[in-house]
């Protein structure tokens, strides 16, 4: 295994700390341990070089395009970044208070003002750290209202298409969980839901568009329904990329939602921690919001903890406040016309990208797509499935798209292309989806034993995910 710590040897070490000529003061032993750091003994371009080389292991979208379906995997522009480096933010310590951090309570309230009208909702709190740690804190809401009226409702209703953090999100909250179908054509199946509200019901949890990247047609009917009942309607918003200003959450009946910062609003992915997934939700359950919430008062923002009604605290501080800034500065630079624009050409690509593979690909459910479509491996020679055209990608430069997910339709291929990639990328992307098909038929061994090129060929996936090791010993 690279490790650099492999490459350590005493004295290899190369660096130059000029000699303390002065009189020492050793610090008591009880702060420094008794034995050395366990530092590896490398030089620096050694050290340079074992990083840099491990990083191009590593597939990135500025290195080409990362068609993940769901996942919105967009080109983050790199002036966020450097917004995000400024000593003036990066310096600025979690436990100063108010009176020395109003430029950035400024930016923490205004982000949630545009996240409003991007949402129609009329409340914001950004303090999640994740797409799951929003639907954590809406679900939490959710349970929180039913406290407070009194009412025993325990169960929440979820379509078989969802995203699987849905289901772990209800399950966490301690509510029962009970799985509405699909129609055939992507929608929820009006019917089976129909049948499936009742007084237990606290409410419902739908994607949107939904994880097919499709509208459903019934969805202010869903609302109707959900509140005529007295249930609350979830919207998973993880991805807005088809909706910015073009549709609003709050317009289409949903009570309150969660969006990623790192999927629409050009921030980094990654781990469930440097995320942001803020929740949005109607006046009536503002007051349940997560404290501490960033307010105004007397021409000075400051930090409100007195909700007597919150769920508590869910992120220490005032949470990932350098992904709020690169989010912010994503909002500003587009303006409005920027953030429909953004949606407009998502659709567009994801259209044309799919116009260009229907021929080759099975298209399973043949309507107009959002922001991202699903084809699959039907009509491919016996034995080579989803599983080797993803691994095949790789080859060809590509990151694979989303696959076997989600679950409703067989072997799934859920592309998303985003709005930051040009034509010829699309349609490069497209011939390599041409060529693995016609590989597949005149040389079928090397689809199958792809991937060819990657540093990692053929994990084991299962292991992988049950065992995983993440620790060098
Ligand atoms: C990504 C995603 C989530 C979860 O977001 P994380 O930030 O990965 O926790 C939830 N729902 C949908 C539809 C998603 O695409």
């Amino acid at each position: 295994m690279e490790i650099i710590f492999n490459k350590s040897k005493t004295g290899k070490n190369s660096y130059a700390v000029p000699q303390w000529k002065g009189k020492e003061y050793p610090l008591d032993s009880k702060y420094t341990g008794n034995s050395g750091a366990a530092l590896p003994d490398v030089g620096e371009p050694e050290l340079v070089r074992h990083y840099v080389n491990l990083s191009k292991k590593n597939f990135c979208v500025d290195e080409n395009m990362y068609p993940l379906g769901s996942c919105t995997m967009k080109y983050n522009p790199k002036i966020n970044e450097k917004l995000a480096s400024d000593p003036g933010f990066t310096a600025l310590h979690p436990l100063c208070g108010p009176e020395s951090s109003q430029g950035a309570l400024k930016i923490i309230f205004e982000l949630e003002e545009y996240l409003k009208k991007i949402t129609g909702m009329k409340g914001v709190t950004l303090l999640p750290a994740a797409g799951s740690h929003g639907e954590l804190t809406g679900v939490m809401i959710i349970k929180k209202h039913f406290e407070k009226t009194g009412e025993k409702r325990d169960t929440i209703i979820i379509p078989d298409s969802a995203h699987g953090t849905n289901p772990a999100s209800v399950a966490m909250c301690g509510f029962k969980l009970k799985e509405v179908k699909s129609t055939p054509e992507g929608d929820v199946d009006i019917k089976a839901l129909e049948g499936m509200i009742d007084k237990n019901t606290a409410g419902m949890m739908l994607t949107s568009p939904g994880t097919t990247g499709l509208f459903d047609r019934n969805i202010k009917k869903i609302a109707k329904m959900l509140h005529d009942n007295g249930s609350l309607f979830y919207g998973d918003g993880a991805n807005l990329n088809a909706t910015l200003g073009k549709a609003r959450f709050a317009d289409m009946g949903f009570d309150i939602m969660h969006m990623n910062l790192h999927k629409t609003f050009s921030t980094p992915h990654g781990g469930g921690g440097p995320g942001a997934g803020p929740v949005a939700v109607v006046e009536n359950l503002i007051k349940y919001l997560p404290v501490p919430r960033v307010i105004k008062k007397g021409g000075q923002y400051i930090f409100e903890k007195d909700m007597p009604d919150t769920i508590g605290r869910v992120h220490s501080f005032a949470g990932n406040f350098l992904i709020y800034l690169r989010a912010y500065v994503y909002i500003r630079l587009l303006g409005a016309a920027g953030l429909k624009d953004v949606s407009e050409t998502a659709v567009l690509n994801a259209n044309y990208l799919l116009s260009l593979l229907k021929d080759d690909y099975n298209w399973p459910i043949k309507r107009k797509c959002m922001h991202e479509f699903i084809i699959n491996d039907k009509g491919f020679p016996s034995g080579i499935t989803t599983d080797h055209i993803s691994k095949r990608i790789l080859d060809y430069g590509f990151h694979a798209p989303t696959v076997f997910f989600p679950l409703i339709v067989e072997h799934s291929i859920m592309i998303e292309p985003t709005e930051t990639e040009n034509r010829e990328t699309l349609e490069n992307f497209a011939d390599v989806m041409k060529k693995i098909k016609k590989e597949a038929f005149e040389t079928p061994e090397i689809v199958l034993n792809a991937p060819h090129k990657t540093p990692i060929r053929r994990a084991d996936v299962v292991q992988a995910a049950r065992t995983p090791v993440l620790k060098w010993e």
